[in-house]
């Protein structure tokens, strides 16, 4: 066998260390931002039996346009926005990487605000677009002038806004993202907001799906894999003007989402009531974890999503260590002092909260 380093790797990817969250087998697994629910009982039948309806087919390619997708997707989300306007893929990893392919690329960059999500720059290299990292604020926080004048400063082709942020959790006013659209029409960039996490928000209301009208250069990307708790069936999507999602056809590669992965996510749309019923008892949990982790004494941020940033640790590898020790697994994003920890069940975030405080002796 070869090593990595005897092989004629593209340059700009040497050294390069990939994606890797950490997969062990723990009961308590709170580090990947997953919906720890499983799926009720009569949806799994559902998809199965629909699943089963389309392996009859499998001889044949799948819809390429994934219509019927397109179709329920537009149906779940309202807000006037329709199938023209809808595009899905393997994931939101995989409609981001779409984004970068069609709208980055060599000569071209992309721009977060940092601590953001790490997939960002990995999609950015992937692709040959340079990535500039800005800082967030205070608190991890964004204003509009901040975010105006990175973006008049650097003019990049495709500006990454995550809402609510991974990993910190802040959300983001539409005042942010309406002077950054602004921003970045001025020259002909594209506005990408992630709102991976938006249905766990305090108010769903405030979405950038309400700022589309009008803005053809604004892409808004939701995912499954979270609040539906449906992150191994790999389906995320984006909503744009159809002028963008005919711009995302010229770099896909054909019949990118599987008969299997269209029929599934057909299944989950059409029961999304039932899937999503357990949101409500997530933020609960969510509010929880603050709560109790204020009375702890530490530093805990602002969070809209399914997880909460908490500062104030000497040590955080030996708490993440401490914490694993006890089979209760949550995340060190890298960020000095602090861990992530998503919201799981109850009996999941109690277990949490009892290891952390025997770690902590609180
Ligand atoms: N965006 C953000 C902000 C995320 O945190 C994640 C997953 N951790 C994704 C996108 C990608 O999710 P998926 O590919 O499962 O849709």
């Amino acid at each position: 066998m070869t090593s990595l380093s005897d092989l004629p790797l593209r340059a700009d990817l040497v050294g390069r260390t990939p994606y890797g969250a950490p997969q062990l087998d723990v009961s308590v697994a709170l580090n990947v931002n997953e919906n720890t629910h499983r799926i009720p009982e009569e949806v799994a039948i559902d998809i199965v039996q629909r699943l089963a309806a389309a392996v009859l087919s499998v001889n044949r390619y799948p819809d390429r346009e994934f219509t019927g997708l397109r179709e329920a997707l537009a149906n779940y989300i309202q807000r006037g926005v329709t199938p023209a306007q809808i595009w899905a893929a393997n994931g939101s990893n995989e409609v981001l990487q779409h984004i970068f392919q069609a709208f980055g690329g060599p000569g071209r960059t992309a721009m977060g605000f940092v601590p953001t999500y790490s997939m960002y720059p990995l999609i950015a290299e992937g692709t040959g677009t340079g990535y500039i990292a800005i800082q967030r604020a205070n608190r991890y926080e964004l204003s509009p002038e901040l975010v105006t004048e990175a973006i008049a400063q650097h003019k990049p082709n495709i500006v990454m806004l995550c809402s609510p942020n991974n990993p910190t959790g802040t959300p983001l006013g539409l005042e942010v993202i309406e002077a950054a659209y602004d921003a970045v029409a001025e020259y002909g960039g594209i506005l990408v907001v992630d709102e991976a996490y938006a249905e766990f928000a305090h108010d769903t209301s405030v979405t950038a799906i309400n700022l589309l009208a009008s803005r053809p250069n604004l892409l808004v990307s939701r995912t499954l894999s979270k609040a539906f708790a449906f992150a191994g069936a790999r389906v995320g999507y984006l909503m744009a003007d159809p002028a963008v999602i005919d711009a995302l056809r010229l770099v896909r590669l054909p019949y990118h989402l599987s008969a299997f992965t269209q029929a599934a996510a057909e299944a989950a749309l059409a029961h999304s009531d039932a899937l999503l019923a357990n949101v409500d008892d997530i933020r609960t949990q969510r509010d929880r974890i603050v709560l109790e982790l204020v009375e702890m004494g530490l530093d805990v941020y602002r969070t809209d999503a399914n997880f909460v940033l908490f500062g104030g640790l000497a040590d955080p590898a030996a708490v993440w260590q401490s914490l694993l020790d006890q089979d209760v697994l949550v995340r060190n994003v890298g960020i000095p002092g602090t861990l992530r920890v998503t919201a799981g069940t109850a009996a999941e975030t109690g277990a949490f909260l009892n290891a952390l405080r025997m770690v902590l002796g609180k």
